[in-house]
């Protein structure tokens, strides 16, 4: 089976290693973990039919007709995931906390993932290579950035790590330690057109 993450930690094949983090938000926790506690997967019948009606438009009618969409509470860091031999999508259902144009976003990013595939037959290709960008083009999300990353507060385990962004002043709480350089989404969204900008990364203020 295959899987791939939407969240990947960093370029693997550049010299600057780079995410853009979500902007943190403590309240937003609330919601999701009762959420999640109900349901700890479920299947989304209405997102279901959006991506299969996007799945034809763009020509990819024999995935459409089994692909299935979820929201995977198991998901703990990344917003979404697509499986193409299971034809599945797997939502976070943190990403509620984003609002539906966040759950719209990270519901096309992953079908461009199926729609590569699909495209491409056997042939193997990078999780965000040149099929991929075509795919988010054809389901307009041309500017859809391979790392998309969102707050997702783990409230399970133990955040050692308060990471701050210099600018808006956000918190970033984290299980672990940062390896690679990342910065505030809010204000690269902001400010530098959702690229990743070396002004807004987050710094370490605490460990606990
Ligand atoms: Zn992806
Ligand atoms: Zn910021």
């Amino acid at each position: 089976m295959r899987l791939l993450r939407q969240l990947e930690l960093g370029f693997r094949d550049t010299d600057i290693p780079s995410v853009v983090a979500g902007a943190g938000d403590p309240g937003a926790a609330v919601g999701p973990e009762s959420f999640r506690a109900v349901f700890s997967k479920h299947q989304d019948v209405d997102l279901e039919e959006k991506a299969r009606e996007l799945l034809r438009t763009n020509g990819a009618c024999r995935i459409a007709m089994e692909i299935r969409v979820e929201w995977n509470a198991r998901l703990k860091t990344c917003a979404g995931r697509a499986d193409y031999c299971g034809k599945l999508i797997s939502l976070n259902p943190r990403l509620c906390d984003h609002g539906a144009t966040e759950v719209d976003r990270t519901l096309r990013h992953e079908i461009a993932h199926l729609l590569a595939h699909f495209r491409t037959g056997h042939r193997r290709i990078l999780p965000h290579g040149v099929e991929w960008r075509q795919a988010c083009q054809d389901l307009e999300i041309g500017d859809e950035k391979r790392c998309h990353t969102l707050p997702f507060p783990i409230s399970e385990r133990v955040q050692r790590y308060l990471y701050k962004c210099p600018n808006c002043q956000r918190d970033f709480p984290r299980v672990r330690r940062l390896r690679r350089a990342v910065a505030c989404l809010t204000c690269c969204r902001a400010h530098n057109g959702g690229e990743f900008d070396a002004r807004f990364r987050l710094r370490l203020v605490s460990i606990r």
